[in-house]
Order: structure tokens, then sequence, then C-alpha cells
């Protein structure tokens, strides 16, 4: 069985005092119940996380905690980058790791995401591995084509027994941060494609491997996206950053 999974990906948002705030109040809107159901990890900037990291442990939350970016080398002369070890130190459970944001701003590769995936792996935290087409891509038809490409190249040289490990989030780059959102149907159909495509080449890992919806994902259409058998939960960005509404998504069946 695999556990729904919602992640909150704060972006560039949140002081290290805002974060002890948003975690709180995220805290307080759950119920135990509802972590039984769903894991619920959210994704401060870096100058938060030992912040976040230390009221998740004072106050005994069952809120993970994830980083947004990772450098895959171990140390030295990489200025302004940060190590996956580094991260595994302050308790982080899960990397985001290839987001569109990384890849069009900064230049990040399906290679660069590979190289990443393996450094988080190495340090026994979960990569959450982006991958998605444009507009563009997506009206030539050739979704299918470049999600394929992003998961062979950022999945590359891992064994089955690591690829299910992974987390995959299917995030169409026109839906996020846009309040546009895929339909169901078409990201359930994505997202049973990659499901193939790990089975394909990974045979059984296919059934472990937890694949999330991102793309301005909200309270009102995560019920949705969640009723597709293949969809494990949701990468939130925008809705994210209300504790009332990560809440109302973490709760998707009320
Ligand atoms: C994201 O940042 O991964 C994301 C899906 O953002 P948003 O929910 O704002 O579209």
């Amino acid at each position: 069985m695999r556990k729904n999974l919602i992640v909150g990906n704060w972006k560039m948002h949140a002081t290290h005092l805002e974060t002890i705030q948003m975690v709180q109040k995220l805290s307080y809107r759950l119920e135990p119940s509802d972590y039984e159901r769903v894991e619920v990890v959210v994704c401060p900037p870096f100058t938060a996380l030992r912040s976040a990291q230390t009221v998740i442990e004072v106050d005994h939350l069952r809120i993970g905690l994830g980083a947004q970016n990772v450098f895959w080398e171990e140390e030295g002369a990489y200025t302004g980058e940060v190590a996956a070890g580094m991260l595994a130190k302050l308790a982080v459970a899960y990397v985001i790791v290839g987001h569109s944001e990384r890849r069009q701003l900064f230049g990040e590769s399906d290679a660069d995401a590979n190289r990443k995936v393996g450094a988080v792996l190495e340090h026994d935290m979960t990569p959450i591995l982006c991958v998605g087409e444009t507009e563009a891509e997506r009206e030539a038809g050739s979704t299918e084509d470049k999600v394929a490409a992003q998961l062979r190249v950022g999945l590359q040289g891992l064994q089955a027994g690591a690829v299910e490990k992974v987390v995959i989030a299917y995030e169409p780059i026109w839906a996020i941060g846009t309040g546009r959102t895929a339909s169901a149907d078409d990201a359930g159909a994505v997202v049973t494609f990659i499901r193939g495509l790990v089975a394909d080449e990974w045979g059984p890992a296919a059934e472990a491997v937890r694949i999330l919806y991102g793309g301005s994902v909200n309270p009102g259409n995560i019920a949705g996206m969640m009723a597709k058998p293949d969809i494990d939960g949701a990468l939130v960005g925008g809705a994210s950053l209300d504790p009332d509404s990560l809440a109302s998504i973490v709760r998707f069946w009320s």
C-alpha cells in the first residue's frame, strides 16, 4: 500500500520566524487521524530548515521536513550550494529535485537531476523528482515523450530497490503557479503512463513508487486528483503558504 503524501513547496517565501508560525498553525489544524491517512511534509527555504526542525522536534509534530534543492557534491569550493549530508543532519527527509523553476530559471538539466537524486538517496533521504511538459509540448502531443525522457535520465543507473524509494511529481509546467490545473482525467492519464514506464524499466518498483500531481492544486480540486488510483498525493506551491488551505488539502476527503 502506498501512503498518500501531501508536500508543501514554499519556494522563496517565509523567514525562519514565519516558518515556525506556519508549521505550528498547520499542526493545530490537523488531527492525529489525518496523519494516519496522509503523510504531511513542508519544504521551507534553506534558511528556515533549522527552525522548522526545532519546532517539529520540541512540539513532537508529525509533520515531515523537506528541502527545495541540493547540490550533489559532498563538500568543497561550491559557493552558495548546500550538500545532501548537511540537509540530512537537519532531519530533512525529502528533497525536491529538478523542479521546473530550477530547470527554467537556473538551467538545471536531467543529468543534474540524476546526480542530485543519487546524492539524496546516498544520505537516506527521499528525492521528489519533478517532471512535466510545457504548454507547447502538450499541444504538440509530446507530453509522454518529454516525461519519459526526464524520467529515464533522472533515474538512470538506479536499481529497482532505489527507484521504489523515490517520489515522482508530475507537474505540467503550464499549470504551475498559473491557477490553471490539468483536469483530473488528464493528470491521472499521465501519472498512469509514468507508472507504466517505471514498470517497464524497473519492474516491481512501479507498485511501490509514489507519484504526485503538482500544478495549482487547491482545496477545491484536490479530491478529484486523489480519486485517480495512480495519483498518491500532491506537490503544492501557492496554496501551501496558507496553513488553512494546506490543512484542507491534506483532509481532501472531508
Ligand atoms: C510547485 O511549486 O511545485 C507548484 C505546483 O506550485 P503551484 O501549486 O503554486 O502551482
